[in-house]
């Protein structure tokens, strides 16, 4: 497959009807599972892609990536595993934007674990409101940091396990704060970026998180799992988007079967 090498963008049937004689046959609007690419790589051959290939594609698509975003990194702000905890729990269903504009004024309030769990539940509401959900918001800080408290000495855990029963927390969340401030690459975050973009360039065609992640995990090695999905997001940010993916100027369009070009 042809590489062009990648610049650094730094820090994303018509129904007959018999009573219109004539009408005009339209014209087939294609597809991304029809269109492939330049090199004629289709969703359904990704599906028959052996594992080794698909391995090494993934590995030429990481490598693309992170040159093309070599400052790749966690978009929340934070200082310590508590605060990244905290902001990636605000973040569901927010913009990471959004979560950096409250959590300075948040983390200045509740500097440990003690005070998110000492805190009133309507002044925590009131912190986190713009974040969207705040009342569910509010009791799981609250909640997480009683806890944290009761169970962990105020800590942060660094395990899958401990982390992913405390309140607000799933596999997710725990998967970011492993990866981001314990540098233990657990798993792969999948969110909605990196769920859409691994459909796209065929490396797991599930619809669940876990299972594409088990996807996604079993294509690199360990060492490269948390990056791997801040490059996908990235991309997804910047040119695969949801709804107008940018396939004419996207570096991985020669290894990407749904590519519209
Ligand atoms: S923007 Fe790139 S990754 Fe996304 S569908 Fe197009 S070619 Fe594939």
């Amino acid at each position: 497959m042809p590489a062009a090498p990648p610049k650094s963008r730094g820090k994303a049937a018509a129904g007959k009807s018999a009573a219109k004689p004539a009408a005009k046959r339209p014209a087939k609007i294609p597809s991304r599972r029809r269109a492939g690419n330049a090199s004629g790589f289709t969703l359904a051959q990704a599906r028959r892609e052996s594992r080794a290939a698909k391995q090494n594609r993934a590995g030429t698509i990481f490598d693309r990536l992170h040159a093309a975003y070599p400052d790749s990194h966690c978009a929340l702000d934070h200082r310590n595993p508590l605060e990244l905890l905290v902001a990636t729990i605000l973040s569901a269903q927010c913009t990471d934007k959004r979560v950096n504009e409250v959590t300075p004024a948040l983390f200045r309030r509740y500097p440990e674990a003690a005070a998110y769990a000492a805190a009133p539940l309507g002044e925590l509401e009131e912190m986190v409101k713009s974040t969207g959900f705040f009342r569910n918001k509010a009791k799981s800080l609250q909640g997480l940091g009683r806890a944290l408290v009761e169970k962990h000495g105020g800590e942060v855990p660094r395990t899958m396990d401990e982390l992913r029963v405390l309140p607000g927390v799933g596999r997710k969340t725990a998967n970011v704060v492993l990866g981001n401030a314990f540098q233990i690459n657990e798993g792969v975050v999948v969110d909605t970026h990196v769920r859409r973009l691994s459909r796209r360039l065929g490396l797991s065609f599930e619809d669940d998180p876990e299972k594409v992640e088990r996807d996604l995990m079993a294509l690199l090695p360990r060492e490269r799992w948390t990056l791997w999905s801040h490059l996908l997001i990235d991309h997804g940010r910047a040119i695969c988007a949801a709804r107008k993916p940018e396939c004419a100027r996207c570096e991985l369009a020669d290894l990407c079967p749904s590519a519209e070009i």
